[in-house]
């Protein structure tokens, strides 16, 4: 659809599920990829063989996004690996779902810093590396979760909430400098995330989607590429829903 042909991008939690589907277009469009993730090997090597065929255009690291001295020493290592970065997107996330008479601090902790600090200590490092060529795509994978706000996601829904408000005030400081910073909000879609999901749940979900089904990664990824592209160019700060029709 787009071609990404010169271009480097990064994608965290880039081995499974969105990420991973992510990853595969931007392959499949020319580009080279770093995939980061945290710790599940597995996943990654078979990520690495499932896509063999790109050789040394598919690179991978792993590293925690919410510390902030890993993310650093990250950026220091690709700078000698890709010559210039043109893309970020902000795709590590997890989920601790608990009601918040029950949500602990540490759950709370984890979801926070992994979404939305995760978020900030990548975008700060890559707005620097992309304000050299005055050219830089960021994209944030928000939720209409953190526009919803679902029972039961107190701290999910802030940190996606929360990357929304920080592309807002971030993408206003790097506009005249060419570097667009834009947020995709997915629905439900078919990954990992969901598989703790009690089967009664995934059906009471579906049937609040207007659309009636969960979405597929590839559906959330050809949205990425568009805000990713140079077709997008005076696009920043925007929100998308990928969501059949569930909206906030
Ligand atoms: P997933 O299948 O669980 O994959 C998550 C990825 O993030 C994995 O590669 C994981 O690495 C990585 N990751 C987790 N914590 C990390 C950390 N601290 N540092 C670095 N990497 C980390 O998740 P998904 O469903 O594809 O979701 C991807 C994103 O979409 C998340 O931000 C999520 O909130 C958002 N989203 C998902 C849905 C949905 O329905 N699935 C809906 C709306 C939004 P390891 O493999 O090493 O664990």
């Amino acid at each position: 659809m787009f071609n990404f042909d010169n271009q480097h991008v990064i994608v965290s939690g880039g081995t499974r599920g969105i990420g991973a589907g992510i990853t595969e277009q931007f392959l499949k469009s020319g580009a080279t990829v770093v995939v980061t993730y945290s710790g599940n090997d597995e996943a990654a090597n078979a990520f690495k063989d499932k896509n063999s065929q790109f050789g040394n255009k598919l690179i991978l690291k792993k590293f925690n996004v919410s510390n902030t001295q890993e993310v650093e020493a990250f950026f220091t290592e690709i700078e000698k690996e890709i010559p210039s970065l043109e893309i970020l997107v902000n795709n590590a996330g997890i989920r601790r779902d608990q009601i918040i008479a029950s949500l602990n601090e540490g759950d709370w902790d984890a979801v926070i810093d992994t979404n939305l600090k995760g978020t900030y200590n990548m975008t700060r490092f890559a707005v620097l590396a992309m304000m050299k060529n005055r050219y830089g795509r960021i994209i944030n994978m928000s939720s209409v979760g953190g526009k919803l706000g679902l029972p039961g996601q107190a701290n999910y829904a802030a940190s996606k909430a929360g990357q929304i408000a920080l592309s807002l005030s971030a993408s206003k400081e790097v506009a005249k400098r060419n570097i667009t910073i834009n947020n995709v909000c997915p629905g439900f879609i078919e990954t990992e995330l969901l598989k703790d999901l009690p089967e009664d749940q995934i059906k009471e979900y579906k049937s609040q989607v207007p659309m009636k089904r969960f979405g597929k990664v590839e559906e959330v990824a050809h949205a990425v590429l568009f805000f990713a592209s140079k077709e997008a160019s005076y696009i920043t700060g925007a929100t998308l829903d990928i969501a059949g029709g569930l909206n906030a």
